[in-house]
């Protein structure tokens, strides 16, 4: 797109007195676009959207691609004419005094770490929208660690890959159909560079196959203190086919999903060494990355003069692995032959034979039948593993059992760190402005601390109210826009789109639902009584109204009808303009829907959710969630700070569940959700309602926040793992 024309404003080249030169100014904002420190900063994110608030919406928040559209003479002049001066100044000493500062909570508490990193592995990372590197949970997860990481400043860097088609771009068509469009990113609009070799030279690995080599780039990212490395397989070397290895986020064939994973495993290893990185620890953050630890072994093998058991013993005491997938099927496994062809030159490097390898990725070694799972050989290869709640920890010991089958069950070395998310990142800025109205000051630093968020009981309940409401009615103003452009794409009348421009009442109670559509995530539950749900919206004194969002992977055919289900309501007059469906759900529309809704619907088949992120982000803006007690809600509600879905409880099969728990969800909704929330006093508040708003915050923020989960991860993995003071996390 070409940059659209501003009108003619007066010519200021000469800066006034105190203001910087036109230059100078360009610099300090641009070196604020190659840090994502922005991007959990509003403050420093409003100085990008006033410089051209239309600009920062079309180019999806992207402050480097803005930044490209100016030249420093026009930033300074607009900077002039907004009063941005000291703004930007202002924020660009904040980012350098953040760098600068070494009094963290990991100097005092991980300093082991200090010159051996954890390197951290994930598949994919979720930043920020413009960064479309990531698909959903696993990924914002993986952003919010690793944000977290610099703010405790514990010594960690990323290890990913770089997609540079990312995830598709999710529309609709009339009937409700997903269509999916890849995205074209351009390196130059994004903040990374090419990564350097201690001696100055861009850095690209070469891991052997049976069947030629594939090589990758490496680009460096950095977020806040912690550095991101990229591998990007669109180099000179590569096949047009292996060039587009790394085009797309779980796209391919399962061929092409063992070379990302090589790729990612085995050259993320390499990358590292080729940086001259010697890391302290290995965490492989699900099993993508997991043959990584066996390059590292080859390594120790060939510096140390170390055997292969030997080796790997000692590899496994460095590493932590993660695994969250509570189904079966859903971990990656590969036939023998795929895993010779790529494992094969590494394993004569080790000097084990074909049997040995595969049966590192079996749960019984000598079953020639059972394919190579990367779960198993993430577990064998590290000493320490585990899930991501209470529940799904539970679940992965009774899962795994096999593996050490002279254990019983509650001795299966799987412990569980709850997930948790980036307080900075989620947390809307009326709200932060409330906290810092009320809480101790310097509660930022303190927000994993369960004492700073007792304070909210002591604010004023109409004060919460109205900052919970301000928000809601900035959700209903995105979600207008958003619907009556999607109106207009799609060819409708004026009248269609003039309907999308007025929707909703700030006045009614509104459920969110935001997430993969996944099928366990039963996103039509609530259709499966139409009456009941008709009988909800239209209720003439008390109604509700729902947004909905959410992509389904682009093969999974069942979670695309779910899809059609609900966007078709709006062709239903019981539901139109009631129940609603927000195209393309990212960190974007993710953001202003939690930030905004009254409530957070989750309603999985429980044990499937092995913990969800989405509802935690909620609560820090003064949502409630309405859930069926599995992931982290299992551990965090209490009674009193939202509200269940039945009781936790199993059934014999699948349709069983779903109908009692379809029931048990109308039953909630329309005996507790509704009537609190419309229980109003003299003043109009919902005084019951308010309470458990403050509730939700002073129990569940500090708890289910990121910056736990990273302080519990540096606690019982990373430091004892590094060699410092041992803490074993299992059967935790
Ligand atoms: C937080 C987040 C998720 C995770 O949602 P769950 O409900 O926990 O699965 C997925 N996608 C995006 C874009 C998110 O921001």
């Amino acid at each position: 797109m070409s940059p659209v024309e501003i009108p003619a404003m007066p010519e200021s080249t000469t800066p006034m007195a105190g203001e910087l030169s036109a230059q100078a100014l360009y610099e300090k904002c641009y070196s604020l676009s190659r840090n994502l420190w922005w991007t959990w900063h509003p403050e420093v994110t409003s100085i990008f959207r006033d410089l051209d608030p239309i600009r920062w919406r079309q180019l999806d928040h992207n402050p480097v691609s803005l930044l490209r559209e100016f030249t420093p003479d026009r930033l300074a002049t607009r900077a002039s004419e907004m009063v941005m001066h000291s703004r930007i100044n202002y924020a660009h000493r904040r980012l350098k005094e953040y760098l600068a500062n070494k009094q963290t909570w990991a100097a005092t508490h991980a300093g082991v770490l200090g010159n051996k990193p954890v390197a951290y592995f994930s598949a994919e990372f979720g930043l920020h929208e413009s960064m479309p590197i990531y698909s959903g949970g696993l990924g914002v997860l993986s952003g919010d660690h690793v944000k977290s990481a610099s703010g405790l400043g514990v010594n960690l860097v990323g290890v990913g890959l770089f997609y540079d088609q990312g995830y598709f771009k999710q529309q609709l068509d009339d009937a409700g159909m997903q269509t999916e469009e890849n995205l074209d990113t351009k390196v130059e609009s994004l903040p990374m560079e090419a990564a350097l070799s201690p001696d100055g030279k861009p850095i690209t690995v070469r891991v052997e196959t049976r069947k030629g080599a594939l090589f990758a780039k490496v680009w460096v990212m950095q977020v806040g203190r912690v550095k991101l490395y990229l591998l990007d397989c669109n180099v000179d070397g590569n096949s047009d086919e292996d060039r587009e290895l790394t085009s797309r986020l779980y796209g391919g064939d399962e061929r092409i999903r063992i070379r990302q994973e090589l790729v990612l495993g085995v050259g993320g290893v390499k990358a590292l060494r080729a940086l001259g990185i010697r890391p302290g620890v290995y965490h492989l953050n699900e099993g993508h990355s997991a043959f990584g630890p066996l390059e590292v072994i080859r390594e120790r093998m060939h510096d140390d003069g170390l055997s292969f058991s030997d080796a790997l013993r000692e590899v496994a005491r460095q590493t932590a692995f993660t695994t969250h997938t509570p189904v079966p099927a859903g971990h990656d496994r590969f036939p023998g032959e795929l895993v010779e062809e790529h494992l094969g030159p590494l394993r004569d490097q080790l000097g084990i034979s074909y049997d040995q390898l595969m049966g590192l990725g079996r749960v019984e070694p000598q079953n020639q039948a059972e394919p190579f799972c990367m779960t198993v050989v993430g577990m064998k290869i590290s000493r320490r593993a585990n899930a991501v709640s209470q529940l799904h920890g539970h679940i992965s010991r009774r899962m795994w059992a096999q593996l050490w089958p002279w254990k019983v069950e509650e001795e299966i070395p799987i412990g569980h760190i709850t997930n948790g998310v980036h307080i900075p990142t989620w947390l809307a800025q009326q709200m932060l402005q409330l906290y810092d109205r009320h809480f101790v000051a310097n509660w930022i630093y303190r927000m994993g601390e369960p004492e700073v968020w007792q304070s909210i009981h002591n604010v004023d309940p109409g004060e919460l109210w109205e900052t919970h409401n301000a928000l809601k009615n900035q959700l209903l103003a995105f979600v207008r826009r958003r619907l009556s452009r999607q109106s207009r794409r799609r060819g409708e009348s004026d009248e269609v789109v003039e309907t999308a421009r007025n929707l909703f009442d700030p006045n009614v109670l509104t459920i969110g639902f935001g997430r993969r559509f996944a099928t366990y995530k039963r996103a039509t539950l609530l259709l499966t009584n139409p009456d009941r749900l008709a009988a909800l919206v239209n209720d003439k004194n008390r109604p509700v109204q729902f947004v909905y969002a959410g992509k389904a992977h682009p093969k999974d055919e069942p979670g695309k009808k779910l899809i059609q289900q609900i966007a078709s309501l709006r062709k239903d007059p019981r539901f139109a303009s009631k129940i609603v469906y927000v195209e393309d759900y990212d960190m974007n529309v993710c953001r202003h829907m939690i930030q905004g809704v009254d409530v957070w619907l989750n309603n999985p088949r429980r044990p499937l959710e092995a913990s969800g992120t989405s509802g935690q982000k909620t609560v820090l803006n003064g949502g409630l969630n309405l859930s069926i007690l599995d992931g982290w809600w299992a551990e965090a509600y209490d009674g009193a700070n939202g509200f269940a879905i039945g009781h936790g409880q199993s059934h014999a099969n699948d349709e069983i569940t779903d109908k009692r728990d379809s029931e048990a969800l109308f039953d909630v909704l329309e005996d507790q959700v509704v009537p609190i929330y419309y229980e109003r006093d003299v003043d109009g508040l919902p005084r019951q309602w308010i309470k458990r708003m403050m509730n939700s915050i002073s129990t569940l923020a500090w708890r289910f926040s990121a910056h736990r989960m990273v302080m519990d991860y540096a606690r019982t993995c990373y430091v004892p793992a590094a060699g410092g003071l041992s803490c074993d996390m299992s059967g935790k």
